[in-house]
C-alpha cells in the first residue's frame, strides 16, 4: 500500500478541500503514520484522535472538526452515510499467490477482512481454475464488501457449504467464523507468511473458555448489563431484554453505559457477572483481563436455561440502536 499516494488522493476529495479542521482516527498499528499525515495535510488544522478504536462501529460524534478521516476500516452501511466522515479502508493492492494444492476442500465459501476483500474475485477465479467450487457472498446490511467478515458479523460465511477459507492476517476474523459456525471447517490463509491455519484447535480452546463463563453465570445473582456508547455498538434494546430475562429469573440486573469496556471501569460495580452487549469480541478475546466473568447476551440465555447449551450461539451484530437519538439525527 502506497500511503503517500493515499494521502494525495484524499486531498483531492471535495470534503477535504472545503474543510478547515480535520480529525484523523488511526488504528493502533498506523499511528506512526502521523508524521506523514502532518506533512501532507499541512494546509489544515489537524486533530489526531488518541482513543484506541477497532472498527467503523466507532465514529466519534459531536467533535469540534469539519471532517473526520478514519483509516483502516470500511463503512458499516446500515449506520448511514456520515457526510462529514471519510472511511479510508487501506486495502492491499499487491497481488499475492496461494498454494491451492494445500487446500483440502472441493468446495468452499471465500471470505476475508477488508484489507484483502478487493482481491477476492481474483482468488475466486484462481481457485475455480483448479477445480474448486467457490461461493463469494454478499453479507447482511452491516457488511460492505462481498466475502468481507467483521469480528462481529460473519454473514458472508453462512450457507450450506461445509468449508470456509479466510484470507487475511491473524486469527481474529477466522476465529469468529469458527465460533459462529462450529460445524464447518475453517481454514485461514495468511498472505504475508504464505501459511495456512486450521481453526479447529483455537475454536475448541475458546469454546471451553465460553462454557466456563456460562457455568459461572448460571450460579450468579447480580448482573451488570454493559451498553456501549459507541454509535455502531449500542444495543440498548438488547440490554433491556436481558434485564427482563434476569428479573423473571429472580436475579438482580442493572445497566451500565461505557465507551471502553475495561476492567478498571467495572471493578467498583457490585456485580457477580457482566453481560456485554457492546463489541462481542471484547467478551471473547479480552476475557482474561476482567476480574469478573463477562458473557454475551446469547450466553446469558444459555446460563438461564433458555437456550440449548449443546449448540453454541456466537454473538453477532446486525442492527444497533442508541440511548439518545440526537446523534443519529445530526449525522446526515
Ligand atoms: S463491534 Fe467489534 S468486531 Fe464489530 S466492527 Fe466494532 S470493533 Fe469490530
Amino acid at each position: 500500500m502506497d500511503f503517500p499516494a493515499v494521502l494525495r488522493r484524499l486531498k483531492e476529495d471535495v470534503r477535504y478541500k472545503t474543510a478547515r479542521s480535520i480529525a484523523v482516527q488511526l488504528p493502533e498499528g498506523m499511528k506512526r503514520g502521523i508524521v506523514e499525515i502532518t506533512k501532507e495535510f499541512n494546509d489544515k488544522e489537524l486533530i489526531f484522535i488518541g482513543d484506541p478504536f477497532w472498527g467503523a462501529c466507532d465514529v466519534p460524534q459531536n467533535g469540534k472538526w469539519d471532517l473526520l478521516i478514519q483509516f483502516g476500516h470500511s463503512r458499516i452501511p446500515n449506520l448511514g452515510l456520515f457526510q462529514q466522515v471519510i472511511f479510508e479502508e487501506i486495502q492491499e493492492d499487491l497481488e499475492f499467490d496461494l498454494d491451492v494444492n494445500a487446500i483440502p476442500f472441493k468446495s468452499l465459501v471465500l471470505t476475508s477482512n477488508v484489507t484483502y476483500s478487493n482481491q477476492l474475485p481474483r482468488i475466486k477465479k484462481l481457485l475455480e481454475s483448479k477445480g474448486i467450487t467457490v461461493s463469494l457472498k454478499k453479507g447482511d446490511s452491516r457488511v460492505f464488501y462481498p466475502g468481507q467478515v467483521l469480528g462481529c458479523n460473519i454473514s458472508t460465511a453462512r450457507g450450506t457449504e461445509e468449508n470456509v477459507l479466510f484470507i487475511g492476517e491473524g486469527i481474529f476474523h477466522p476465529l469468529g467464523i469458527a465460533l459462529a459456525l462450529p460445524d464447518k471447517k475453517v481454514l485461514a490463509f495468511n498472505p504475508k507468511t504464505g501459511e495456512y491455519q486450521d481453526m479447529e484447535k483455537e475454536k475448541r480452546k475458546f469454546l471451553s473458555q465460553r462454557y466456563g463463563a456460562i457455568d459461572l453465570a448460571s450460579r450468579a445473582k447480580k448482573f451488570g448489563i454493559i451498553v456501549s456508547t459507541k454509535i455502531g455498538q449500542t444495543r440498548y434494546s438488547l440490554a433491556r431484554v436481558a434485564v427482563n430475562l434476569l428479573q423473571n429469573a429472580g436475579k438482580n440486573p442493572f445497566i451500565i453505559t461505557l465507551d471502553l469496556v475495561r476492567d478498571e471501569e467495572l471493578m467498583n460495580f457490585p456485580a457477580d457477572v457482566y453481560v456485554n452487549t457492546a463489541c462481542p469480541r471484547v467478551t471473547v478475546e479480552d476475557y482474561g483481563t476482567f476480574s469478573k466473568p463477562v458473557i454475551t447476551f446469547y450466553e446469558l440465555q444459555m446460563a438461564l436455561g433458555l437456550k440449548d447449551k449443546s449448540r453454541y450461539i456466537f454473538d453477532e451484530i446486525v442492527m444497533t440502536d442508541e440511548i439518545g437519538s440526537s446523534s443519529f439525527r445530526k449525522r446526515n
